[in-house]
């Protein structure tokens, strides 16, 4: 089979504009440059897409995928895509559906369910031919090119690719479940996130939401400020009086800094207030309100939403491929998302440290590259460097307005990793109903890119 002129973000007709973007951009502290038109955006998505060279003719190889979330499954559809029928695609996901996390703060305002947000395998399983199973996977065997289930069963692969997502730390003083339930973290969408929003309407009127934000990196880069302003704004409509505390471990608004520094200060002005530096020391869920006890101080709160430090999924973690710096994060070649511990192996999605966000859109990205990089070595080809992937972001600022930041990321073959492209992210000069709108045309189209 030969395949030509492939784009990222066009293949098999499936995107345009809108899934050219993602929400959640940034990974470091920004700087942003505010820009008018929603055209950098625009701009940066079509920057991204690239021509690969042909692909071998009638490839074959088996492909194992650990993991079918937004990066996972769209490795799994574009190997079926590109690498056509001699590519056997195996993935194992441990859930029977997906619950995407994108957009589910708008869960807590009401404005969601967490079932609008749930996905189905069905249509990937069908239209692709992935073979797509529920199960959980317990060990890799790099040496040996296999996998264990938790039924104990095995499957052998060619190339692995492990998208596993997060995992999450246990903040001091949430140790016991009875803590943990009164206190959710809400940062992987499902049944805490609707505790989180029956917590918000038990809340009095006149009360305090205190959030605490980990040090970064962390999934979603903009999403916990994202958090604080519709919280806030809901509040403001629906228990007024009430104060949203931001704990931040880190020394600043990790990205669109502009976009929440002007919420924070204006539209939540006397509603939000915003902590740097402001790490968990340890939370007592106590038998009245909830005591937070942080690097600037205590804070009582009636509902207290702590996301915790997060780390590479466990399967990464159990099987030697967290190899970064601090020991939380799989080191990969940027290029290919392969494995520096495991050859063979790929890790993709926010378990990997690549340089770029752990964000969803981009999520998609990396495994469109892998796809490519392991499609390229079944053909006995040299994989391709040159790899530009886009990261931008809509964030809902309010019930009817948002806000949207874009980068791009290239692969910089002198670190082997991405750097972003110019100095800073653009980002939009303020909050509005269109973006709002752009918004939710871009949630739909990335999932229908992902998941059908
Ligand atoms: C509130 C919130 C808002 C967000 N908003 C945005 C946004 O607007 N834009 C954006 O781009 N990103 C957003 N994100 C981030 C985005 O959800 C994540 O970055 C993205 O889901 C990461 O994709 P992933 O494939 O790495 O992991 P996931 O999507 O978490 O998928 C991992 C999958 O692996 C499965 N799994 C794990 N271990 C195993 C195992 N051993 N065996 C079998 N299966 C396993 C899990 O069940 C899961 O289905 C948001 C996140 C949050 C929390």
């Amino acid at each position: 089979m030969n395949y030509t002129r492939r784009t990222w973000l066009t293949a098999a007709g499936a995107v345009g504009f809108s899934a050219a973007l993602t929400r959640c951009g940034g990974g470091d502290p920004l700087t942003p440059t505010t820009t008018d038109a929603a055209s950098a955006p625009l701009a940066d998505a079509a920057r991204s897409r690239r021509t690969p060279p042909t692909v071998v003719s009638g490839t074959t190889g088996r492909v194992v995928i650990v993991g079918g979330g937004m990066a996972g499954l769209a490795a799994a559809k574009y190997l079926k895509v590109w690498g056509g029928s001699g590519v056997q695609v195996t993935l194992i996901e441990r859930n029977p559906s997906y619950t995407s996390n994108i957009l589910s703060n708008l869960v807590l305002t009401g404005q969601r369910t967490v079932s609008s947000l749930v996905y189905s395998y069905a249509t990937v399983r069908q239209n692709y031919g992935v073979d797509i199973r529920q199960g959980t996977v317990v060990g890799i065997d790099s040496v040996n090119k296999r996998v264990t289930l938790a039924d104990k069963s095995t499957l052998q692969y060619d190339r692995l690719i492990v998208a596993p997502g997060v995992v999450f730390d246990v903040l001091p003083g949430l140790e016991s479940d009875a803590a943990r339930s009164r206190v959710v973290h809400a940062w992987q969408a499902g049944p805490e996130t609707t505790t989180l929003r029956s917590q918000l309407l038990a809340m009095p009127a006149g009360g305090t939401f205190v959030m605490t934000i980990p040090a970064s990196p962390y999934r979603c880069p903009p999403g916990p400020y994202e958090r604080a302003c519709v919280v806030a704004d809901w509040l403001k409509r629906n228990k007024p009086g009430s104060k949203v505390i931001v704990l931040d471990a880190n020394p600043g608004i990790q990205a669109e800094r502009h976009t929440f520094e002007t919420a924070f200060t204006g539209l939540f002005k006397g509603v939000v207030e915003y902590f740097p530096n402001a790490a968990v020391k340890s939370i007592d869920t106590g038998p009245s309100r909830i005591v937070v006890d942080s690097q600037m101080g205590t804070f009582l709160g009636d509902v207290v939403n702590a996301i915790p430090p997060q780390r590479a999924g466990k399967i990464v973690l159990d099987n030697g491929l967290a190899n970064s710096a601090d020991g939380r994060w799989a080191g990969v070649k940027a290029a290919t998302f392969e494995s520096t511990a495991a050859a063979g192996v790929h890790v993709i999605g926010d378990s990997c440290s690549a340089g770029v966000p752990k964000a969803g859109h981009i999520g998609n990205q990396e495994g469109k590259t892998a796809a490519d990089a392991i499609l390229r070595a079944f053909g006995g080809l040299a994989p391709d460097t040159d790899v530009v992937v886009n990261s931008a972001c809509y964030s809902p600022i309010t019930a009817s307005t948002a806000s949207w930041l874009t980068a791009l990321y290239q692969y910089d073959a002198s670190t082997g990793s991405y750097k972003m492209v110019g100095t800073t992210p653009s980002e939009a000069t303020s909050p509005t109903s269109d973006n709002y709108s752009d918004m939710n045309k871009w949630f739909s189209t990335l999932m229908t890119e992902t998941f059908a």
